[in-house]
């Protein structure tokens, strides 16, 4: 029994090489050819403008804290207009496992999965990718996406005092 096992076993792994033997090799001579990959293939991460070019980004750490292994850092800034931006940001590639978490979590569609796969280094600390490294002139996906035209900017004038604006309820007059 244990001798028939062991031949069917030899038999078994010279079958599969002779199937194989003819097929296409699924390996491609890289850097010479390239493969285009799938449309939503995940790759490399870049920061995206809105279509003014301004900065989508407004620095409220939803993809800092949905990273599943801490790899984005930044600090928020606001600008004289309200308008918040990050001062820095920085992606750690040498962590980073691709999940697109990031890129779901985000509100205003700042942060973007790309297929551009080849970014090997030798050395780990080239893989740390700066604002500067990640922004984009363009708005990548959903171009026509603008994040503060839905949600407005604070205005530094009190509620209610600009023109066409009502006042606030005061909630104290609607008791009984
Ligand atoms: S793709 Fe995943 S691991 Fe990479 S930065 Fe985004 S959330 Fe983190
Ligand atoms: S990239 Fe998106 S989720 Fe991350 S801080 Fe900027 S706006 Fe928020």
């Amino acid at each position: 029994m244990k001798l028939w096992r062991s031949i069917r076993g030899t038999l078994d792994a010279f079958w599969i090489t002779l199937r194989t033997l003819f097929r296409r090799p699924a390996t491609i001579a890289w850097p010479e050819k390239r493969r285009a990959p799938a449309e939503r293939f995940r790759a490399r991460i870049v920061l995206t403008r809105d279509p003014q070019g301004k900065e989508r980004c407004v620095a409220c750490y939803l993809c800092s804290a949905a990273c599943p292994v801490s790899c984005i850092s930044m600090q928020s800034a606001e600008a004289p207009d309200g308008r918040r931006y990050a001062a820095w940001f920085r992606i750690n590639f040498a962590r980073c496992i691709f999940c697109g978490l990031c890129a779901e979590a985000c509100p205003t569609r700042a942060i973007q999965m790309t297929p551009d796969y080849e970014m090997c280094r030798r050395d780990p600390l080239s893989l740390l990718y700066e604002k500067e490294d990640l922004l984009i002139d363009g708005p990548g996906k959903d171009p026509h996406y603008d994040f503060y035209r839905h949600a407005g900017i604070g205005v530094a004038a009190p509620r209610g005092t600009l023109p066409g604006e009502r006042p606030p309820e005061d909630p104290g007059s609607l008791l009984p």
